[in-house]
């Protein structure tokens, strides 16, 4: 079978993680980056060097950007916009919605359509089972080139709207960055008090995994605007909330990431909610 060639414009580590599994499917890939250097790996694997930017969009009519924004994206591609007409370009970069329908409606203007990419896995993880990579946009160029686009990750599919695969990625980056900060911040608060850092690794793992278990029937209760306060209510958890920022100041660590969950609870509980369950918070969180 022959396989589309495939266009990769930058080759950090995502990029050249994206290349290498395109090439391991058999697609002829052309790259492109500004430092041209980054291209040696993945040529020695075989991929072709474009020298310009209007050489590598010419190759192919599917253009993978893997850049560090859209003003990269914006950077590269005013430099060739006479070879954009009929490329799909999709944009696998991080950035707001906003620059994101903006460059939609830019590529548009000069004959090009965008399809907007959020991959969910770090780089060593792209083509692997576990990958998978939210999109957005047109939908007729999604499923001609969805087969293409599975040998990075299962391609999951938002809707025509273009900001919506950046969405559900910072939604997904969301719960993972403060998740992390919470680790570390809690690692923090066990180290002053002399506790070693991997004493408390497995306690951390097993509160992560009972997170998930919390969060059963929780959306219903969000989407109804109910919150039984049976178990865990806000004025409970917030004394707790309330602990938790008394012992960071004691013990002289930072605590800018508990205030502000204390202070989601003193505001529910001002609101009203002290005899709700947690999920209340979401009426003071989604009302600034
Ligand atoms: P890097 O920052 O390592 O790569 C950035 C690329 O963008 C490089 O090729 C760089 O070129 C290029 N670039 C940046 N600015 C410009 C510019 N003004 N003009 C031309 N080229 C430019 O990023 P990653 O490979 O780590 O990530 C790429 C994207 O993927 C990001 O949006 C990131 O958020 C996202 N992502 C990354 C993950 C990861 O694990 N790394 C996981 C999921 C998503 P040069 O080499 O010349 O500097």
């Amino acid at each position: 079978d022959t396989r589309e060639p495939v266009t990769v414009i930058g080759l950090g580590p995502m990029g050249q993680a994206m290349t290498t599994a395109l090439l391991g499917a058999g697609h002829p890939v052309t790259v492109w980056n500004r430092t041209a250097s980054r291209a040696d790996a993945v040529v020695a694997k075989g991929a072709t060097r474009a020298a310009t930017v209007a050489d590598a969009l010419a190759a192919s009519e599917i253009v993978l950007l893997s850049l560090t924004d859209y003003q990269a994206m914006d950077d590269i591609l005013s430099t060739a916009t006479d070879s954009l007409a009929g490329k799909l370009i999709v944009n696998l970069s991080s950035d707001t919605p906003q620059r994101t329908v903006e460059a939609a409606r830019w590529l548009s203007d000069h004959g090009a359509r965008l399809l907007v990419g959020g991959v969910m896995v770090s780089e060593e993880l792209v083509g692997t089972e576990q990958s998978y990579v939210f999109y957005s946009g047109p939908r007729d160029s999604f499923d001609a080139h969805e087969a293409t686009l599975a040998v990075l990750g299962r391609p999951d599919y938002r809707g025509e709207d273009h900001a919506l695969a950046q969405l559900y990625y910072q939604a997904q980056l969301d719960i993972f960055l403060t998740s992390l900060a919470a680790y570390l911040h809690a690692t923090a608060l066990l180290k002053a008090a002399g506790v070693p850092e991997p004493t408390f690794a497995p306690y951390a793992t097993e509160m992560f995994d009972m997170v998930s278990y919390f969060l059963r029937g929780i959306a219903e209760q969000l989407e109804r605007g109910d919150y039984p306060g049976d178990g865990a209510s806000v004025t409970m958890m917030g004394a707790t909330a309330d602990h938790i920022v008394g012992a960071s100041d004691a013990a002289g660590i930072d605590a800018t990431l508990p205030r502000a969950v204390q202070s989601y609870y003193h505001r529910a509980i001002a609101a009203g909610h002290g005899g709700n369950g947690w999920p209340s918070l979401y009426e003071v969180i989604r009302k600034r």
